[in-house]
């Protein structure tokens, strides 16, 4: 049976025995400054608990990042509490900034119930609930169903905090199951998210999906298609994230939850491919993904759309123009999920110019126009991405003279030689004065003329040859 450490304390937690002081170990893994929140509000005479993810992974034994309180308290009373505390949203939460490396800045929700699911997107409108059995049974997985905490009291002593589970989300994590809260067929159409959900918190967690949670997530996997993109993007970015985010994804694609996000991806699957014998198309991506470093994360969302374009452009087998179909299908992707739109651009850059061939032989010119096309400040993300493909491949990370290519890129970027307009020795008021021509097309198309014999021959650029080259383009121009 698997146990799950209680940090501060050598209690173990386990699906049989129910452990002598859970409530207490618990009590010692809280921060301070959470501990301090926590007794502000119960002398204040509100209910309050540690609830959702950060109680889950504090029974991990896992860090907890974020720290979330449920609260009796109305927003404006928890507001009249905490000075400096910030009404977040609609949703009855307020952020308290402890000012404490550990706790850092702390979500404290006001008991909700949810009413009106419409659209099997989020509730249209949220009630403040009385209880903190209410709160729990509106959660989305038994693991996050939990709380630890007390009632409070404004007079007398206060209650020895306890822990309460009233979905059995102790014994899950024992058995490190995700199972839904009630009916998973109805909790999913209330809120299509959860399916994703699932997936993301199975696969950061290392869990399995509880049998009757996976049907109704294979039932409703369709309803995911009418959720906003913010929300999918959310969970995404979190799943890309993960050690190995193959898992997430696989598992995304098997529920059939890819199928309503991007159908594209999902048809990846069964494409054949001739880089590892008995993969296909979709492996190849996945072995990508894990192959990109997590950070910056746009290596591994780049890995996972870099070859979006191949099911459509897989007919002859050679997959011909599939990185430029691809950039659009990011595009679009990406444009639904409202992803941050510099970060989309990036990405959307990276799948289009994903297929460079560098050979031996290369000249310097050839590598600085590469510099050009690209744009050097996205060069070290090409590379990246070309060596998370080539793991995808099962090919070194550096192979096609990755490392060679890298080095020489280098090399120009010190020499520090013009890659574009602002780095000639000439501009386009020099040009006027001295070719006696006016502003206008044909001066653009001039210094872009200038600019391309730079780039192949660095030693050009200087003020006299510049003007002699400018004058021999401008007379066979005005004599074709
Ligand atoms: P993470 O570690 O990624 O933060 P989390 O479980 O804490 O995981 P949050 O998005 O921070 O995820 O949500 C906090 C808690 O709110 C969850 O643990 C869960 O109890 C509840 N919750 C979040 N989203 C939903 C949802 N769509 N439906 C029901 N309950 C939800
Ligand atoms: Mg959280």
């Amino acid at each position: 049976m698997a146990h799950v450490p209680v940090p501060g304390s050598e209690l173990t937690l386990d699906a049989g025995r129910e452990p002598v002081d859970l409530a207490g170990a618990v009590s010692s893994a809280v921060p301070g400054a959470v501990h301090g929140l926590l007794s502000t509000l119960w002398a204040g005479g509100f209910a309050a608990y540690v609830v959702g993810g950060s109680l889950r992974d504090m029974l991990l034994g896992r860090d907890v990042r974020d720290w979330d309180l449920a609260t009796s308290a109305r927003p404006e009373q928890t507001l009249g509490l905490f000075p400096g505390a910030v009404y977040e949203n609609a949703f009855g939460t307020v952020a308290v900034r402890t000012g404490d490396a550990i706790a850092g800045e702390v979500e404290i929700t006001t008991f909700r119930t949810d009413h009106d699911y419409a659209d099997f997107r989020r509730p249209h409108r949220v009630e403040f609930g009385e209880s903190i059995e209410l709160d729990l049974a509106r959660r989305d997985f038994t693991v996050n169903a939990m709380a630890w905490g007390a009632e409070g009291a404004s007079a007398g002593p206060p209650e020895l905090p306890a822990l309460i589970d009233p979905h059995g989300g102790r014994a899950d994590l024992a058995i490190r199951s995700l199972r839904a809260v009630g009916d998973p067929v109805a909790r999913f159409s209330e809120d299509a998210l959860r399916m994703v959900r699932a997936v993301r918190l199975a696969a950061t967690l290392d869990f399995g999906i509880e049998p009757a949670t996976m049907a109704g997530i294979q039932a409703q996997a369709h309803l995911v298609g009418h959720l906003s993109g913010e929300r999918i993007a959310l969970e995404l970015s979190k799943l890309l994230a993960t050690e190995r985010p193959s898992i997430g994804l696989r598992l995304l694609a098997d529920t059939g939850l890819l199928d309503h996000i991007s159908a594209d991806l999902a048809r990846q699957r069964g494409v054949p491919q001739n880089k590892v014998p008995g993969e296909d198309l979709w492996d190849h991506t996945l072995r990508a993904v894990d192959g990109a470093a997590p950070q910056p994360s746009r290596i591994r969302l780049a890995a996972l759309l870099h070859d979006i374009g191949k099911p459509e452009t897989a007919a002859d087998g050679r997959f011909i123009g599939h990185d430029r179909l691809g950039a659009d299908l990011a595009a679009a992707l990406l444009g639904r999920l409202h992803w941050p739109i510099a970060e989309r651009d990036r990405v959307v850059h990276l799948v289009r110019h994903h297929m460079f061939d560098y050979v031996e032989g290369w000249s310097d010119a050839a590598v600085r126009r590469l510099m050009v096309k690209v744009g050097p400040e996205v060069l070290e993300d090409l590379f990246q991405l070309r060596a998370a493909d080539n793991l995808g491949s099962d090919r070194p990370a550096d192979a096609g003279r990755l490392g060679e290519l890298r080095e020489r890129v280098a090399q120009q970027l010190a020499a520090g030689f013009a890659l574009d307009l602002h780095g000639l020795a000439v501009d386009g008021s020099d040009l006027m004065a001295a070719l006696e021509m006016p502003a206008g097309p044909e001066l653009g198309r001039l210094l872009d003329a200038l600019l391309d014999r730079v780039i192949a021959d660095p030693a050009a650029n200087t003020r006299d040859r510049l003007l002699t080259l400018a004058r021999e383009w401008r007379a066979r121009h005005a004599s074709s």
